[in-house]
């Protein structure tokens, strides 16, 4: 046993985290050519209001056209990012994508589309981020009111000392905060209660086992009523069926989005799908 400890101490890795720790460098590099490559694309999820079921906004939720692999969800890769500090010129190439969509739109009269782009804890930490925000603004001519910015429960904890300043330099700029995944992190309510946010978008695991679960609808009702109570929106995530849309609509939910309304989509077969609503 003791010999068998002994060489074992020699071999840094363990062959299957030596595979990974490998398979890891070589993404990193492969996303640093993509970067430069221009691979990256957004699809675009559309948000509706409850009420009317107009669309009040889209999700952008990034893409990796690879050449040889097809198009790679973020799940794949947004991890490797973060850990590589490759996330800060991803997330940088994002913010500039969705305002030049968010322009492009807007010039064609397809709006109001405010375009909601997801942040990472590594740009949220940056100091001057609420800046960097403003320059992309003031540089692409885009108004704030166009953008919409989506932070996790875990990112708003873990800053929690400069959070209500950033956000607060955020709003000022027109941008709407959005808490996503809500439910899901370990948020204080005192916490939610004092920072400046704007609307909290329920987990879509909370929605998924809609209508069966009672738990799952006793705290969607409860986060809606809280919401209204500190006078936050409130939209459900990853809505699928007709029933659980109508619930939804009952309990005074503001947004949805989910597969029920639309999936993510490539910037034309979002026009398309909102050519076929007009009609
Ligand atoms: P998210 O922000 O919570 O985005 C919602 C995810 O749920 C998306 O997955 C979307 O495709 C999926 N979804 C939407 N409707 C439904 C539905 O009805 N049913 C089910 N089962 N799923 C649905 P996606 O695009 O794979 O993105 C995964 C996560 O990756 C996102 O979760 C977000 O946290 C992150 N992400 C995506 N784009 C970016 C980005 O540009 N920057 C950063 N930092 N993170 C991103
Ligand atoms: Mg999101
Ligand atoms: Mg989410
Ligand atoms: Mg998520």
């Amino acid at each position: 046993l003791a010999k068998a400890k002994g060489r074992a101490s020699y071999c840094f890795y363990e062959p299957s985290q030596m595979d990974s720790a490998f398979a890891e460098l070589v993404l990193e590099g492969q996303l640093v050519q993509a970067i430069e490559r221009d691979e990256f694309v957004l699809y675009f999820q559309p948000q509706v209001a409850a009420g009317n079921g107009d669309l009040i906004g889209a999700e952008a939720l990034l893409r990796w056209q690879h050449p040889q692999r097809g198009l790679i969800g973020p799940d794949a890769f947004i991890d490797v990012a973060e850990r590589h500090r490759l996330m800060l010129d991803l997330g940088a190439w994002v913010m500039r994508a969705a305002a030049l969509q968010a322009r492009a739109w807007h010039l064609r009269g397809i709006a109001p589309v405010r375009i909601a782009v997801n942040l990472s804890r590594m740009e949220f930490r940056l100091d001057g981020f609420a800046e960097l925000v403003a320059k992309v603004l003031r540089e692409l001519e885009v108004p704030g009111e166009w953008l919409e910015l989506e932070l996790t429960e875990r990112m708003l904890m873990d800053e929690i000392a400069s959070a209500p300043a950033t956000l607060a330099a955020l709003r000022a700029l027109g941008l709407t905060v959005s808490v996503d995944d809500f439910g899901t992190g370990y948020t204080s309510l005192a916490h939610l209660t004092r920072l400046p946010l704007d609307k909290l978008k329920i987990d879509q695991s909370f929605v998924a086992p809609l209508p069966a679960d009672q738990g799952a609808a006793a705290i969607v009702r409860a986060v809606i009523q809280m919401a209204a109570g500190l006078g936050l929106q409130v939209s459900a995530e990853g809505v699928r069926t007709p029933v659980q849309r109508q619930l939804l609509v009952e309990w005074g939910c503001d947004g949805l989005q989910g597969e029920m309304i639309g999936e993510p989509m490539s910037v034309q077969a979002f026009e398309h799908w909102l050519a076929q609503r007009a009609r």
